[in-house]
C-alpha cells in the first residue's frame, strides 16, 4: 500500500502548510484548546505540532497510521453530517509516506505515554514508551525526502513559511475558544491565546486583520429559512484577498458560489471600488452541504445554491445599504 499511500499524498500533501493543516485538524478534532505549531526551515526540515488534546491510546497508536483507519466514522450515515474536520483516515499515512513521522501521546486516563514511528517504505512503526504530558505531539521531519521530485516543487524557506502563517491565521478565526502558537526556527512568530468572550474575539480579529479592520467593521448577523450568516464587514478599503475569510459550518472555505454573491452585492452597492475585507460565517444544516468534494475540503456542494448564494446577497446588501443612508 505504500504506493498507494504516496499517491494519495499527492492529494493531501502539496506542501508543508497541506501537513500543517492536517495535524492542526487533528487537535481540533481531539477537542485541544492549546495548539503549538513549530517549524524548522519553512516546514521542510520539521513541523512539529503539540496539543492537549484526548490523545491516542498506545492501542490505537499503530492504527492511527494506516490507511483508511479513522475513528471519527462509524457508519455511512455519519458520512451525510460530518462534524469533524478530518473523515478520510488518510493523513497520517500519507504523510508518513513522504516523511518521517513520529507521534507521541498520552489520554488522560493512561498512566503513560507511548511513541509510534513511521518513514516512507516502513510503515513498520515501532511503539515504544516515552515522556510527554496529557495529549499528542506529531512530528514531521524531511518532508519528501523520498520523493525528489516532489522536493523539487518546494519554493523558498520564507514562502512555504507565509503559506503556514496564512493557514494558522485563517484557522485561528474559525476555532476563537483554541490557543495557537506558531513559531518558526525557534522564534515565537504568533500567538492568540484562546478567545472567550466578545471583547476577546474581536481582539484576535484586530491581530489577524489589523487595527484599522477592525475599526471599519461592521457586524452583521442574519437568519433565514435555517441559514445564519454572520460576521465581520470592514469598511477599510484597502483590503486584499488576505483579510477576506469566509467559513462554512466552521470550516474554512475559498467557495465559488459564496465568492459570487459576496462581488456582486459590492459591484452594485460599490462600483468600481476594491473589494472591503470581511470575516464570514455562514451556518446551515450539515445536510444541506457535501463537503467530500475535495480532499483538501476547500470546496463544498450546496443543496440549495440559489437559495444560500440569494440569502447571502441579501444578508450582506441589508448591511452596506444601511450604511450608505
Ligand atoms: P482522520 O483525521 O481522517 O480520521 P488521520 O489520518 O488524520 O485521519 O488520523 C487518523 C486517526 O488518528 C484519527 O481518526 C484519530 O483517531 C487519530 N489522531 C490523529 N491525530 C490525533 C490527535 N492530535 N489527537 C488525537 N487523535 C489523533
Ligand atoms: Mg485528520
Amino acid at each position: 500500500p505504500i504506493l498507494a499511500n504516496q499517491i494519495a499524498a499527492g492529494e493531501v500533501v502539496e506542501r508543508p502548510s497541506s501537513v500543517v493543516k492536517e495535524l492542526v485538524e487533528n487537535s481540533l478534532d481531539a477537542g485541544a484548546d492549546r495548539i503549538e505549531i513549530d517549524i524548522d526551515k519553512g516546514g521542510h526540515k520539521r513541523i512539529l505540532v503539540r496539543d492537549n488534546g484526548k490523545g491516542i491510546a498506545k492501542s490505537e497508536l499503530e492504527l492511527a497510521l494506516s490507511r483508511h483507519a479513522t475513528s471519527k466514522i462509524h457508519c455511512l450515515d455519519d458520512l451525510e453530517q460530518i462534524a469533524s474536520l478530518g473523515f478520510r483516515g488518510e493523513a497520517l499515512a500519507s504523510i508518513s509516506s513522504v516523511a518521517r513521522l513520529t507521534i507521541s501521546s498520552k489520554p488522560q486516563s493512561q498512566e503513560a505515554a507511548w511513541q509510534a514511528f513511521a518513514e516512507g517504505a516502513e510503515l513498520a512503526v515501532k511503539v515504544q514508551p516515552v515522556a510527554h504530558p496529557d495529549g499528542t505531539s506529531v512530528d514531521i521531519q524531511d518532508l519528501f525526502f523520498n520523493t525528489p521530485a516532489r522536493r523539487k516543487f518546494l519554493r523558498t524557506e520564507k514562502t512555504e513559511f507565509s503559506h503556514i502563517d496564512e493557514l494558522i491565521r485563517r484557522i485561528a478565526l474559525s476555532q476563537f475558544e483554541v490557543g495557537f502558537t506558531l513559531k518558526h526556527n525557534g522564534k515565537r512568530v504568533r500567538h492568540y491565546p484562546a478567545a472567550k468572550n466578545a471583547a476577546a474575539r474581536e481582539k484576535r480579529i484586530a491581530r489577524v486583520c489589523g487595527e484599522s479592520f477592525m475599526q471599519q467593521a461592521l457586524t452583521l448577523d442574519s437568519q433565514y429559512d435555517g441559514l445564519r450568516l454572520h460576521g465581520w464587514l470592514s469598511l477599510e478599503r484597502r483590503h486584499q484577498p488576505e483579510h477576506q475569510f469566509v467559513y462554512v459550518n466552521g470550516r474554512m472555505m475559498r467557495d465559488k458560489l459564496i465568492n459570487h454573491a459576496i462581488r456582486q452585492v459590492f459591484n452594485e452597492v460599490h462600483p468600481g471600488e476594491d473589494y472591503p475585507g470581511f470575516v464570514l460565517y455562514l451556518e446551515l444544516d450539515p445536510k444541506q452541504v457535501d463537503v467530500n468534494v475535495h480532499p483538501a475540503k476547500h470546496e463544498v456542494r450546496f443543496h440549495q445554491a440559489r437559495l444560500v448564494h440569494d440569502f447571502i446577497y441579501r444578508a450582506l446588501a441589508d448591511v452596506l445599504n444601511q450604511t450608505l443612508t
